[in-house]
């Protein structure tokens, strides 16, 4: 029996992991080193994904502190409510965090693991910009601290990926992995369930498809729209309906029946501050979706990986 299972838990959520792995409360606070996009800078495409503001995933980019130090500084600061951390994760967040020269990347890295309140490292990036240089990089730091790269995904479905002008495909998301794995880098995914293209067996499709690969964690969001994206204009002229909350639940709870009770739920649903929201509201409410699929668990009386075929 998993041990979040022993714990009371229906799923094994990431604060569970790293009270477990480092013994006591971690936090991810978020850093941006500046780089950019290769599917906003047009060396892929331009405009990037319809649903991207990088300034909306990241409070560094939007209080356009200049170092690294001083937004590890005031991440560190942010109080959290009920229980104040001491040590954190440097999340590289917003745009693509593999995208530039590998001295620069070592630098940013290096600056971020050198502070003795982090603990570890996490990268987030695109599957088509890991070149195996920063793979290797990557896996040096991983015998230093604790690394995991996080891959921007969506979905295993190469129609929604060219929906969402992605820009790559599953197949490239394979190789990344495939890459990632041999060099025993922890790897994240980030999901988007709801999108119009999708029902609901398909997002089974890929939650059975991401349960092969021996991934760390899986990260939810649910498709929401940020002001001034190609989304939000969709949503506007009502050619995109932004999922109901309990629509989401539901989908939510089939993937993690079907997911691996070793992979480790760093996030169930996704928002955006209340300046750069379009919709749906429910989604700030991340206590709320917490509860909803707790219940919704109670109610099926299943729990994470239920119907894993290696649980
Ligand atoms: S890959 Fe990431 S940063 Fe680039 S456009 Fe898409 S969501 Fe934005």
């Amino acid at each position: 029996m998993p041990d979040w299972l022993a714990a009371g838990h229906s799923y094994y959520s990431l604060n569970y992991f790293y009270k477990q792995k480092f013994g006591e409360k971690i936090r991810k606070i978020s850093l941006d080193a500046g780089l950019d996009c290769p599917n906003r800078d047009g060396t892929l495409g331009r405009g990037g994904c319809i649903f991207c503001d990088p300034a909306s995933f990241s409070p560094s980019r939007r209080l356009n502190l200049a170092s690294l130090s001083a937004q590890m500084e005031e991440g560190m600061r942010q109080p959290l409510v009920r229980s104040p951390a001491q040590r954190f994760i440097a999340y590289f967040q917003p745009a693509t965090n593999t995208y530039g020269p590998l001295d620069r990347l070592r630098a940013h890295y290096e600056e971020a693991i050198s502070h003795p309140k982090i603990v570890g490292l996490a990268v987030g990036t695109r599957p088509d910009c890991v070149p195996d240089e920063v793979l290797d990089l990557l896996a040096e730091l991983a015998r230093r601290t604790f690394v995991q790269i996080e891959y921007g995904l969506q979905s295993s479905h190469n129609r929604s990926l060219r929906w969402m002008n992605r820009g790559h495909t599953y197949e490239t998301f394979l190789d990344a992995v495939r890459r990632s794995r041999e060099r025993n880098l922890q790897v994240g995914v980030h999901l988007i369930l709801g999108l119009p293209s999708e029902t609901r067996e398909d997002m089974r499709i890929t939650a059975r498809e991401l349960a092969k690969l021996n991934l760390h964690s899986l990260k939810f969001h649910n498709l929401y729209a940020v002001k001034n994206t190609r989304l939000a204009e969709m949503a506007h002229r009502g050619e995109v309906v932004l999922p109901e909350m309990a629509d989401y639940i539901s989908w939510v709870v089939d993937f993690l029946e079907l997911t691996p009770p070793n992979v480790v739920i760093d996030r169930l649903c996704g928002d955006a501050p209340a300046e750069y929201l379009l919709g749906p509201p429910w989604c700030v409410n991340k206590s709320a979706v917490k509860r909803a699929v707790e219940e919704e668990f109670r109610r099926r009386g299943t729990r994470q990986g239920v119907m894993n075929a290696e649980c």
